[in-house]
């Protein structure tokens, strides 16, 4: 029997999540954001759940000819752009809308061969400072790229630093100091915009982690009066237990004492299945349904449980590293990372169930 671990895509949440975006981003159109293979759940997983959005937006190639062989038939958004000639006339191929962060980029899409005019997001670097026009130059790019034949619509882009903190307003005042005037559609809002800006929303919002219901500040309880379900879960099982005497530790480095007799239990899951191996003594795991605590450090292909809440579990209980009882960011934030990050680093050897 292989290892009891399993990580589970719950594809109807997916649909619920893109459901509450819809209603509260309308009249916006919505790009489902799937980059990172869908922030780990697996594009061919969750296309199903898609049909409603008004695009998909990705990052690499082979994505968007993943999502156009599923059928898609909708716009496609490639999120940072080409980066070669080849990719311009990939982008005409699959009928690609393309960012443009830069003139070399704008150069590759004159330059390529194509059949029809493309459409492209043209990015303001309105403080992010990683990618994008500065307010200075975003004037000249925009008609360089009206002038040009071989672009057709040009989507104003930015996006945000720090949307989950409240604080966007000094993007925003550079964004429309240097767009003021120029025609065409604006496209802005990330997740933690869509959740807590809706005057930003303007014609496309961006979301991707809410898609997944995880939350866009890392901080679960920020989304705890927003309808979302966790689109995926880890699950595993008990396979062992000890009964520690007080003063005996548990695990490498002995980085857990007992204070008292207490038992463990042993859980099939470690660093190498994805689980944070910072995640200290204290994070929440559910066992059995009864949430407690990890105790020691996590190992490569285990971690050590308190059982004291759950008196009756033992071999073969179950086991909900995260999910719905345990949300992703409560076992991100001790550890010092977020939902994000889990959700895409969701190890190739644990086995994964659409359902
Ligand atoms: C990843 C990404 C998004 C989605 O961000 P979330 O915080 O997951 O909503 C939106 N826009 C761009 C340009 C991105 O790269």
């Amino acid at each position: 029997m292989p290892r009891p671990i399993t990580a589970y895509i719950h594809v109807d949440a997916v649909r619920h999540n893109l459901e509450v975006i819809k209603q509260r981003s309308a009249p916006a159109k919505v790009w489902a954001v799937v980059k990172a293979n869908a922030y780990g759940h697996g594009i061919e997983r969750i296309y199903p759940a898609l049909a409603a959005a008004d695009g998909i937006a990705l990052l690499d190639l082979d994505e968007a000819v993943r999502v156009r062989e599923l059928g898609w038939k909708k716009p496609i958004l490639l999120l940072e752009g080409v980066f070669k000639p080849e990719d311009a006339e990939m982008a005409d191929a699959l009928g690609l809308t393309v960012a443009v962060h830069c003139d070399e980029q704008l150069d590759l899409i004159a330059a390529a061969k194509r059949s029809r005019p493309i459409d492209i997001y043209l990015k303001m670097n309105s403080g992010m400072n990683r990618l994008g026009y500065t307010p200075d130059t975003f004037r000249a790019a925009w008609e360089r790229a009206h002038a040009a034949p071989s672009i057709r619509e040009i989507t104003l882009m930015s996006h945000f630093a720090s949307a989950d903190a409240g604080d966007i307003d000094w993007q925003m005042n550079r964004f429309e100091a240097a767009s003021g005037g120029i025609p065409g559609q604006r496209s802005l809002s990330n997740s933690a915009a869509v959740l807590w800006h809706k005057a930003v929303h303007r014609n496309w919002v961006r979301p991707g982690i809410i898609l997944y219901g995880g939350s866009p500040s890392g901080v679960s309880r920020d989304i705890a009066d927003v309808p979302l379900r966790a689109s995926m879960s880890l699950v595993s099982e008990i396979i062992g237990t000890q009964t520690l005497r007080a003063d005996e530790t548990v695990g490498y480095g002995r980085a857990f004492t007992a204070d008292r007799e207490m038992r463990i239990g042993v859980v099939a899951c470690g660093y190498a299945d994805g689980y944070p191996r910072h995640a200290p003594a204290g994070t929440p795991i559910a066992v059995d349904g009864i949430v407690t605590r990890v105790v020691g450090r996590v190992s490569m292909d285990m971690i050590t449980v308190d059982l004291t809440p759950c008196p009756a579990a033992g071999i073969g209980s179950k086991v909900e590293l995260w999910g719905d009882q345990v949300k992703i960011d409560d076992v991100a934030a001790p550890a010092g990372t977020i939902g994000y990050e889990l959700m895409c680093a969701l190890a190739r050897r644990v086995p994964v169930k659409a359902v």
